[in-house]
Order: structure tokens, then sequence, then C-alpha cells
């Protein structure tokens, strides 16, 4: 029903363009006009772009929050001996612990005020919802505020990804994502973003993520992190990177894990970018694109606005070359809005314009979110828009989209809703 109503759409949208159609792909160009909710406009009559936070209160400060000599002196500030924080830090990131009544290297009477202290709790469960034969479980959280985020829990052979949220709510206003409908709360601290690791490690430990294969070797640990749940990673650049570098600190002092393991996905935030490739953390980068001309990105991720395709995709090359790491280009397959076989073309000259071996693409069915006039491209359109980028030589892998009953798939991470 949804695709008869998004072709209908076209033609009928408000405001007619001129996106050249060849007379090869004689497909509608439907237009991402909104429905069933409206985007906040500013005054220029341009989506809105919200990149400072409202102001709200700070979560507690917490062990995570803090680098490994700050842990130090905030025990010793409580009037405890300093190496209390190597035993705390173990039991948090390597037990995934923060109950006193389980830390027994630790004196009775000062574990309830270290754990007040260095331990508070920053996210209160709300709903676990399993999906995937028990391989996929949706976190929904309350954070001290009332904000609600979500992470998502995904089992792969050889692999546990979470799916992190950087943001209570998102200032990008993306017309397709449901997180960006409500805008944005506010950032994430370091300590709410490592929470959601700690947490799943927790659950993973006490045997709550089915689909353990037989002989199976996977370490039960989370082993990869997606920066794709709730928020613009690069829009809470600081308090990302640091959650980044508490992630690869090796254990006790963090999670141990490895840099490539860990994807920070932009909506092409080109400054952030150009710092993140300044880093010495090696990150998997990936650029949600979407649209290769600059006609429809405008209008499919607003903050095209400031930053051109072409700007983006520069940044994204330099991210290759400062680092090594080949980077991905996220296009979700919008039933013809942006899956006509022209822009895979384009998308194909774009990237090969810029070198070989740099990037792959990543293209996933759209997830259509509660009351949208859009739908996912038909298979045989997303097969011909992969053929199209496989023949120019471009690395492609249609991503599968998991959690859909549950709406932890991408973009459908509407805590609100949830609730
Ligand atoms: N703000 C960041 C990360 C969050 S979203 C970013 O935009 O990259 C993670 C990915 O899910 C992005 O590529 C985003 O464009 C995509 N996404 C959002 N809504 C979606 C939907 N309804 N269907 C499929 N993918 C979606």
């Amino acid at each position: 029903m949804a695709s008869e109503r998004g072709i209908r759409n076209n033609g009928a949208a408000a405001t007619p363009r001129s996106t050249p159609v060849p007379a090869t792909d004689a497909r509608p160009q439907v237009r991402p006009t909104t429905e069933g909710w409206q985007q906040k406009m500013g005054p220029d009559g341009r989506p809105v772009l919200q990149f400072a936070e409202p102001k709200r209160g700070k979560p507690p400060v917490h062990l995570a929050d803090l680098t490994p000599a700050e842990r130090v002196a905030r025990v010793t500030e409580l009037g405890l001996p300093g190496f209390r924080a190597k035993q705390l830090e173990t039991h948090y990131f390597t037990h995934c612990t923060t109950d006193p009544a389980r830390m027994t290297d630790l004196p009775a009477a000062q574990r309830d005020e270290l754990v007040a202290g260095l331990l508070p709790p920053l996210l209160t469960e709300v709903r676990r919802l399993r999906t995937d034969n028990g391989d996929t479980i949706k976190f929904l959280w309350k954070l001290h505020d009332g904000a609600l985020v979500e992470s998502v829990l995904m089992r792969y052979p050889g692999r546990i990804t979470l799916c992190v949220s950087s943001q209570a709510g998102c200032g990008m206003n993306c017309p397709f994502c449901a997180t960006g409908q409500a805008g944005l709360t506010r950032n994430m601290s370091t300590a709410e973003i490592i929470d959601q690791v700690v947490q799943a490690n927790a659950a993973i430990a006490a045997g709550e993520l089915g689909g353990k294969k037989r002989g199976e070797t996977t370490p039960e640990r989370v082993s990869n992190i997606v920066f794709m749940g709730m928020g613009e990673p690069l829009a809470n650049y600081n308090r990302v990177m640091d959650a980044v570098r508490t992630m690869v600190a090796p254990q006790p002092h963090g999670l141990g894990m490895s840099a490539r393991h860990i994807t920070v996905s932009t909506v092409g935030l080109v400054p952030a970018i150009e710092k993140l490739a300044a880093e010495k953390v090696p990150v998997t980068f990936a650029l949600s694109l979407h649209a290769p001309d600059d006609e429809l990105r405008d209008e499919l991720i607003p903050v095209n606005s400031r930053w051109k395709v072409d700007e983006a995709l520069d940044a994204a090359r330099a991210y290759f070359d400062a680092t090594g790491r080949r980077v991905s280009i996220e296009y979700a397959l919008i039933k013809d809005m942006n899956d006509h076989a022209w822009r895979a073309d384009l998308l194909a000259q774009k990237l090969i314009a810029r070198g070989r071996g740099w990037v792959h693409v990543n293209p996933i069915p759209l997830n259509p979110t509660p009351g949208s006039i859009w739908t996912s491209s038909e298979p045989a359109v997303m097969r011909e828009f992969v053929r199209r980028l496989e023949a120019a030589g471009i690395p492609t892998t249609l991503r599968d989209t998991r959690g859909k009953e549950i709406d932890g798939a991408c973009g459908q991470l509407a805590a609100a809703d949830g609730a």
C-alpha cells in the first residue's frame, strides 16, 4: 500500500522539480515530501538543523567519564586508597557489574561508598525486546532525566555487534529517519555511551543473547560497535571520541576492543570528519550519503545545505588517505526516490573519480518509519543498483535489516513510541 501511495505522490509533490531522468529509466521520481508528521522548518523555509543541545541537567559523573588518572584522584578524594580505582575498573569493564555484593575483593565497609561515588546508575532499563530467534535484542533505556534511548544487540556468525546511541534524539532532521522527527533532546555523556556496551556485555554473560551455534568460538562479549543508533555522533564529537578511546583502551582501564571494529556513521559534518581523520584512533568511517546528486540530497539529508555531496565525498576520501581504512557509503534504497539506475551510475562515477580501492557501498532497504509514504525499493531494482556499482568496480554489499519486528531496525529507533 505504501508503494502505491508513494507513486501517486509523484507529480503531486508541492514543489515539482526538474531532476533529469534519462529516457532509459522511465520510472517516476518521487520527492521526499512528508506525511503524517510535520518536518520542523526554519525561517529560511529549510528544515531546521540543531547543532547545539538544549540546556538540561547533566548526568552524574561516572568512572567511564574519567581518565584512569582522574579515577584514581576521585577515589583518593573519597579518602580511600588510589589502587581501589583499578579494582573498580575491573568490576565495571571486565565483570560488567556495579553490584557491591559481587565486589568481594573490596572491604565491605567501602563498597557502597565507592559504587555511589564512581558507578552511579545511568541507564534504567524500560524494556527489552527479542527477535530473530533470540539473535537480536533491543534495549530501551531511560536516562537520569527521563530521556529515552535505545541500543540493539545482534549476533552474527563470528561477531556480536551493538548498535549504540550517541544522543537522545537527533538534530539532523532527516525526513526518512524516526529519530530525527522528534528533534534533539540532548547529547549523551561518555559514560552513558559506554554503559550501553557494559550492559549489553552483562546480558550476553547472563546467556540472554540466543543463537549461539554449536562450536561457535566467538568470545561472549560485544566485538563490534556501530554508532548507528539514535543521534549524530559527530555532533557530540568530544564525548563520542572519549567513549571510543575507552572502548579501545586495554582492560582493566577500558573495554579492550579493536578500533577497526568500531564504526562511526555520520550525515556528513565535514569539519568533524576532518578532525576524526586526524585522531590516532583508526575507526571504521561510514558516510550516510543516500543520494549522489545535491538536488535530492538537499531534501533527504538537510545538512547537505551546509556540506554538499562532493565535499562530503572529498572528506571521506581524505579519511581513507589519513588512516588507510576503507570507508563505507551508506545508501538506504527508497522506491522511486533514490534507486534509479542513473543514480547508481552517478554514484559509481563520483567514487571512481576519487580513486579505486578506498571505498565500498552498503545499500540497505529503507525501513519505512510509521506513517511514511515511502517504501523500500523492489528486489529487482536493488539488484540492478548493486549490479551497476559492481560492474563499475565498486565493492558493494546489500545489508540486511535486523530487528524489524521490534522496531529495532535502522532508522526505527523511536524510543518515544516504544515507551
Ligand atoms: N546520524 C548518523 C547515525 C545514525 S543512523 C548517520 O546518519 O549516519 C544510522 C544509519 O541508518 C544512517 O545511514 C541512516 O541514514 C540510516 N537510516 C536512518 N533511517 C533509516 C531508515 N528508515 N531506513 C534505513 N536506514 C535508515
